[in-house]
């Protein structure tokens, strides 16, 4: 398949990738002024997303989760250990991501019996897009401050600035500032003619097949990293390679780059990461998921858009039902390492 056959535009293809679906205005032009920061938290508008030891606060409601947004007021009293992180607008409210300690959590959870701290990856499975893009912004960003509570160069403690978007150093004579991190990786469906390759990592769960992955490393561009994960996890040579759309992966800190790319041959080998390659047309999928031989990544990844986007155009059938079906809706993916 090349680029040039599907329907929709790259951007637009982003955009129906979970975690991408947050359209907020990041206000980065007032991040160094703290004065409109300091108004804006002060204001009705203001909404705080806690953060408990990395964990999204969410409202369970039967199988569905919907993030809870608080009022400056409803945390206010309690304190807070850091300043709030500025987000963004949606034009209603301005959102602020906020860390809270236990005592805090305790509080919260008494005066919110629905209320529960998750792990965004299996709870991002059951909630609406758009609150899901806005938990995974917060938890990236909180993820980055807190992995580098110390300066890298002389290990004093950095601080907060720019709305939370800048670390700088403590210490004077080293000032050494530091901004946001993310992990670059590709992921990519290996193709040819009328099948795709799909594979299975020994740490994976049983039956689980997906797409391939891995970090970019320093010193490649993106289509040299897949050339070469395709080659050490499959030894596959490939023809052509085309980027289909990103997403953000905040588990930790990654940026997916997903990408389709024809192989020279279906000759290949498996490797200690991919015990196991299989090829499938669109119909050896269909029956091997409905004998539920095959797992695939749940609709949350990028792994299983584009799966499912290369399975709507070889037989136009849509592969969502299938997979909740065959019941591994639920399942965690793993598309990186
Ligand atoms: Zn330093």
């Amino acid at each position: 398949m090349s680029a040039q056959d599907l329907s929709i535009d790259q951007i637009t293809r982003s955009h129906d990738n979970l975690f991408t679906s947050v359209r907020l205005d990041r206000l980065a032009e007032h991040r160094d002024d703290p004065g409109w920061v300091r108004d804006i938290l002060n204001s009705e508008s203001a909404r705080l997303v806690p953060l408990w030891r990395n964990r999204s606060l969410l409202e369970v409601s039967g199988e569905r989760q919907q993030a809870i947004y608080l009022s400056p007021a409803e945390l206010g009293s309690r304190g807070l250990s850091q300043p709030p992180t500025l987000l963004g607008s949606d034009g209603d409210h301005c959102f602020f991501v906020v860390s809270i300690n236990d005592r805090q959590r305790e509080e919260l959870l008494a005066t919110r019996p629905n209320a529960r701290f998750l792990d965004l990856r299996i709870a991002s499975i059951d909630m609406d897009a758009r609150h899901a893009g806005m938990l995974a912004y917060a938890k990236a960003l909180h993820y980055w401050q807190y992995r580098h509570a110390f300066c890298g160069v002389c290990g004093s403690p950095n601080r907060l600035e720019s709305a939370g978007h800048r670390l700088v150093c403590s210490n004077e004579e080293c000032g050494r500032r530091s901004f946001p991190r993310i992990d670059p990786a590709i992921i990519v469906l290996v193709t040819e003619g009328e099948a795709c390759l799909l594979g299975h990592n020994g740490n994976w769960p049983p039956r689980r097949f997906s797409t391939l992955a891995g970090f970019v490393e320093p010193g490649e561009s993106l289509e040299d990293a897949v050339v070469r994960e395709v080659f050490e996890e499959a030894s596959i040579r490939l023809r052509e390679i085309h980027y289909v759309s990103s997403q953000p992966w905040p588990f930790p800190a990654s940026a997916m780059c997903g990408f389709y790319a024809e192989a020279m041959s279906r000759d290949y080998r498996v490797s200690e990461e991919m015990t196991e390659l299989r090829w499938f047309t669109a119909t050896e999928l269909d029956e091997a998921i409905a004998a539920d031989h095959v797992r695939l990544p749940p609709p949350v990844s990028i792994a299983f858009r584009l799966i499912a986007d290369w399975y709507r155009q070889a037989c136009g059938g849509d592969l969502e039902p299938l997979v909740r079906g065959a019941g591994s809706w639920r399942q965690p993916g793993s598309p990186g390492r």
